[in-house]
């Protein structure tokens, strides 16, 4: 029997996502999510999809730690004949936020990757250690499996020095590893690649400005399928204003928050990752509450949204020129898929850059990558329903049969 099934996880500090598909069709058997491991209330979501039905599974209760989350994943779907014990595992891909410079592929994970990996945590500590719990959980359930690393980072290691450097002195900068990395690259690579199809063209024949817009966000510039900008940098705090992070600010509001205002360094960097953005603005970020905020005359919501889509703006401009051509402006993510008044409003007064939106046609929803430019726009603006998973267990599965 061929192994064509791939398991892949997204371990947080203290939640797993899962899903398992069969790569002969890409289709998914089973998706499931452990979320407040480590609490009292625990509780885990498993969707089996096999079968025709969806009829969800719920356990709630205290599960004490990411070994317990897996093992009670692994009865779920053993529950379903999808064990983890089965043959027709090929693989577990295992999302990995940061690969530094060393990974610019997926990688199979030994005792140096799983060390390098470790290497990282001060670049990525909210992330990396989480992700290194969950590879060691999964390597004890199935010793015998490869366990693939699918790097967020990995994407956009083709950014040139002139990118992915700050301009600050250059020992410092190296002694301490600090440059512009880039996140989201599941996203951006797949995101890039679709629109690309959708455009009837290979990836390296398009420019392509991807805007991951969800609760987390971040614009990249893919030039003829490689990442040649990217807005995050060496955390996910830099770039575009998201749900709870603010984006690009004057480094010196740091210095001043400390000095005038006697924050301590934690408080800053909770304050900026999870007390600003769109939460800080107006309270909210959720964009369907701000937007129905805003119908009511909210003027904080709307100051809040004018924010958000002013720094959008900045860096489709700032892409189009990095980029020189641009073939299409591709939206993703919880916002940029849904929120048709963001695609709306990002891309109005435009023109001259060549955008422009079809109202009737961004009002359409669906699941399907879309065009919604008008026909005699010069650039493509499509919106582009990312598959994070669907791409790491692509890779994964790749690799494994490479
Ligand atoms: P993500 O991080 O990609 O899951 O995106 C989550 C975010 O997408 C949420 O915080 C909302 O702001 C946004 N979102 C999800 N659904 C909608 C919708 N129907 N309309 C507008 N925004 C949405």
């Amino acid at each position: 029997m061929t192994a064509t099934r791939i398991l892949v996880l997204n371990s947080g500090s203290s939640s797993v996502k899962y899903q398992l598909l069969d790569m002969r069709d890409n289709a998914r058997l089973a998706v499931g999510l452990v979320e407040r491991i480590g609490e009292e209330t625990s509780r885990l979501k498993h969707t089996p999809l096999t079968g025709g039905g969806a009829e969800s599974r719920e356990l709630n209760g205290p599960i004490a730690d990411h070994e317990a989350a897996l093992k009670a994943v692994a009865e779920e779907l053993a529950k379903d004949g999808l064990g983890l014990d089965s043959p027709e595992l090929a693989a577990v891909g295992h999302r990995v936020v940061h690969g530094g410079l060393t990974f610019t592929k997926p990688t199979v994970i030994d005792d140096t990757v799983l060390a390098e990996i470790e290497r990282l945590v001060p670049v990525a500590p909210l992330h990396n250690p989480a992700n290194i719990t969950g590879i060691k959980v999964a390597q004890a359930l199935r010793p015998d499996l490869p366990q693939v690393a699918v790097f967020d980072t990995a994407f956009h290691t083709t950014m040139p020095e002139s990118a992915a450097r700050y301009a600050i002195d250059v020992q410092t900068a190296d002694e301490h590893r600090i440059r512009r990395y880039g996140f989201h690259g599941t996203s951006h690579a797949y995101v890039s690649r679709e629109t690309a199809k959708l455009l009837g063209k290979a990836p390296e024949e398009v420019n392509v400005i991807v805007l991951h817009l969800g609760n987390g966000a971040s614009a990249s510039a893919v030039k003829a399928g490689a990442c040649v900008d990217t807005s995050m940098g060496l955390t996910p705090l830099e770039g575009l204003v998201m749900g709870t992070r603010s984006g690009d600010l004057d480094p010196a509001v740091i210095f001043h928050l400390a000095r005038v205002a006697q924050m301590s360094v934690d408080e800053i960097d909770t304050l900026l990752n999870k007390k600003s953005g769109m939460v800080g603005l107006c309270g909210d970020n959720d964009m369907r509450e701000i937007t129905r905020r805003m119908g009511e005359g909210d003027e904080q919501a709307r100051l809040a949204f004018d924010i958000y889509i002013h720094r959008l703006k900045k860096y489709i401009g700032a892409y189009s020129a990095v980029l020189g051509r641009v073939d299409a402006v591709a939206f993703t993510a919880g916002v940029g898929e849904n929120a048709a008044a963001v695609r709306e409003a990002a891309v109005a007064g435009l023109e001259e850059l060549g955008l422009a939106v079809d109202a009737d046609l961004n009002a359409v929803r669906g699941d399907e990558p879309r065009l919604i430019s008008p026909e005699y726009a010069r650039v493509a603006v499509a919106v582009v329903p990312t598959d994070e998973e669907l791409e790491i267990a692509t890779q994964t599965y790749a690799l494994v049969n490479s």
